[in-house]
């Protein structure tokens, strides 16, 4: 089988240069044509010798994800409909913010954390993707820009838990980082988990991006009802292991805090929250719940929102209430099904 050199290390592609012969240099090189140049062939690798191409050309392959559909909402936000070789299907979301834009990517095909809230979860786990197809999300995404350059933010918030996929994830995360692959900063890439533990203590150990936990409750009963992944690893043990986090210099763990009306969003869930964040280098982000086809559930009013908010805000907390993006293309956040609706 021809190799899918998109989703090696820096170490990887170097063995596997040494593997066919080539200084190990030229692996980084193909790399930094892959992921940095976006090369979707070896023959736009210009500075490589044309034989060394021709040689590529028959040992490996340039994999891509097809893009089926990319559709625009009415507030910029753009949703990319990928099919996979296997024909599974993934999303990822373009924000445009004030200077910048940040992508959303996926990380599975589907889920199996089966929160209540997410319309991800309803479709069942279908596949973990492959280091090389969480990477091609933000290189097509970036080709089919007029200024690549403008991208500089991700966020693995898309489908699937990406610390369910550690090692993939691990992968393409320092495809993201490194200098010879796209070269983002560490403090522009987020990564979201609902709360696995162990990983988490492994991601701290072994990357340097940010860490969003979603939350969604502060007390076990509402979170077990919410998300089951807290059966396993209740409120105690998750923010245990967030207070041992090694953070750089002065950063913070985001806590995404979905509200819903009638479950997590009264004053008493606020200031249990304030209890329960005590002592944790915290900012939350308030996400008023967005509804999807057939969810019983629904976001509490306005003003109950904001009430939320003046609470923790009172107690020295930052927290953002996160203005909902591309609601009408089914593109926010639990909105994605690889549906394309
Ligand atoms: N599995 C990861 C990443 C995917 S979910 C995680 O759980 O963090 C990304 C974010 O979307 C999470 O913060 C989640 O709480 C939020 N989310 C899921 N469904 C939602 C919905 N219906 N409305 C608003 N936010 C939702």
């Amino acid at each position: 089988m021809k190799a899918d050199l998109k989703g090696l290390t820096t170490h990887e592609i170097e063995g596997w240069a040494a593997a066919q012969g080539l200084d190990s240099y030229r692996g980084r090189q193909i790399r930094h044509w892959l992921l940095g140049r976006l090369a979707g062939s070896f023959e736009e690798m210009t500075s490589l010798p044309k034989p060394l191409r021709a040689l590529l050309t028959e040992k490996a392959n340039i994999t891509h994800l097809e893009t089926m559909k990319s559709l625009e909402s009415e507030d910029g936000t753009r949703k990319y409909l990928f099919r996979l070789a296997d024909g599974n299907l993934i999303e990822s979301v373009l924000i445009p913010e004030r200077n910048h834009l940040t992508l959303c990517i996926s990380s599975q095909a589907g889920c199996a954390m089966g929160c209540r809230f997410c319309f991800t979860a309803k479709q069942g786990f279908k596949r973990h993707l492959t280091p090389s197809e969480i990477i091609d999300q933000v290189i097509q995404v970036k080709r089919s820009l007029d200024d690549p350059s403008r991208l500089t933010n991700i966020v693995m918030m898309g489908m699937g838990e990406p610390l369910h996929n550690y090692n993939a994830t691990l992968i393409a995360v320092r495809g993201l980082i490194d200098q010879d692959g796209m070269n983002f900063s560490h403090r522009k890439i987020t990564l979201s988990t609902c709360g696995l533990v162990p990983e988490m203590e492994n991601m701290g150990r072994d990357m340097t991006v940010n860490l969003a936990v979603s939350l969604n409750a502060a007390d076990d009963e509402t979170r077990n009802f919410l998300m089951p992944i807290n059966k396993k690893f209740p409120l105690k043990t998750l923010l245990s292991a967030c207070r041992r986090l090694p953070l750089p210099n002065r950063r913070m763990i985001t806590f995404e805090y979905i509200l819903i009306k009638g479950i997590n969003d009264s004053h008493g869930d606020a200031s249990k929250l304030v209890r329960l964040l005590a002592g944790v280098r915290a900012k939350v982000n308030l996400i008023p719940l967005n509804p999807y086809p057939g969810s019983a559930l629904t976001p509490p009013s306005t003003k109950k929102i904001l009430g939320f908010q003046e609470i923790l805000l009172g107690n020295d907390f930052t927290a953002i209430i996160r203005k909902s993006k591309g609601n009408d293309i089914m593109a926010a956040c639990g909105q994605l099904s690889g549906c394309a609706s």
